[in-house]
């Protein structure tokens, strides 16, 4: 990371909310749940699927859990009036998991049912490392009893291949990524080639054992080890999905949507938007490097 990329991280908290608001507005919906079910229908005519999250983490008050249950409660009855083509995820943290496990156990259970009724599917978001264990009970506990219901493992932990195998038994319902937070070097892979060979063997690990697999990447380095996997191993199109961000790579996913590979976009939306987009941001530094290109681009294309 340059030093122009973390001085501007740095900086970020303190940045006027409109100017977050421009850097943020590729990568978020909008603030209400009508922006994002325009956003999932552009996403369907070009042949992808979504997965709609509603922007909120790291919550201190029981009633701000009961409040975000309440608002996908109302997403997945939307989902199924207007037969959308999304399922949704969500975030421990925005579950009340930092408050009381088995309130946040149980506000995601409320949600899975209520999902099942619907006939579709939660993905529990992966958080920071003092997420991860509970973050993996609660989904094992879940599992137990639905089918409905996915979570996340990410390539830079040095825990995941031993997570994977505790969860194959489970025939579980698993997206990859590389993970968006700062770990320390202890628990988690610094060196891309390394992560990169992680998430390519972390891959392989459940396409052999027959577990579905969400291939949550935008770096055509990981799309090609995907493919020469799926290739390798005869993997019909039922068994995997890649999925990528909101504004990310659109190239890129066009690129596999043309090759008959099923695609899903993560959809954030909410008020939420600001502190999201912040943290995002000043987590990833390199993020900044980014959007300061796209930004840069639209003045070039101007
Ligand atoms: C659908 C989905 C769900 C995710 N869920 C989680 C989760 O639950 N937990 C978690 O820790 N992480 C999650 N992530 C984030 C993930 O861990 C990575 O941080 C992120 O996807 C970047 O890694 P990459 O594989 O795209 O590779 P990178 O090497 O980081 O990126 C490859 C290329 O993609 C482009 N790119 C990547 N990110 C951006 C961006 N924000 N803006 C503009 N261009 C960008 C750049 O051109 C870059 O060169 C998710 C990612 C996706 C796609």
């Amino acid at each position: 990371m340059s030093l122009f990329n973390k001085a501007v991280s740095y900086t970020l908290p303190f940045v006027p909310r409109p100017i977050i608001g421009y850097f943020a507005r590729p990568y978020i919906a909008g603030e209400r749940i009508d922006d994002a079910v325009k956003r999932i229908r552009e996403l369907t005519a070009e042949g992808a699927c979504a997965t709609l999250d509603v922007l909120g983490e790291e919550v201190t008050h029981e009633e701000q859990a009961q409040h975000a249950v309440e608002i996908y409660k109302q997403v997945l009855q939307r989902i199924n009036a207007e037969k959308l083509n999304s399922s949704i995820s969500l975030k421990p943290t925005h579950m009340g998991l930092k408050l009381d496990k088995e309130l946040c156990y149980q506000n995601i259970h409320t949600l899975v049912k209520l999902a099942k009724v619907y006939n579709n599917f939660v993905r529990i978001d992966m958080e920071d490392h003092t997420t991860t264990t509970d973050t993996i009970n609660i989904y094992s506990r879940l599992r137990e009893e639905f089918d409905n219901v996915g979570t996340v493992l990410q390539a830079y932990l040095r825990r995941t291949v031993a997570d994977i195998n505790r969860l194959i038994p489970l025939k579980p319902n698993l997206r990859i990524c590389k993970g968006i937070y700062k770990e320390p070097h202890e628990i988690s892979y610094h060196d891309g080639q390394i992560i990169n060979h992680s998430f390519a063997y972390i891959l392989e690990k459940l396409m052999i054992n027959n577990c579905y697999v969400g291939i949550a990447t935008h770096d055509e380095e990981v799309v090609w080890e995907a493919l020469r996997l799926i290739d390798k191993y005869n993997i019909p199109r039922e068994r995997y999905e890649f999925q990528m961000l909101l504004g990310v790579q659109p190239r890129l996913r066009k690129i596999l949507l043309k090759g008959g590979h099923k695609l899903r976009v993560y959809v954030p939306f909410g008020a939420e938007w600001q502190a999201y987009s912040t943290r995002r941001l000043k987590e990833n530094p390199d993020i900044v490097g980014h959007v300061l290109k796209s930004l840069a681009g639209k003045v070039v294309g101007q």
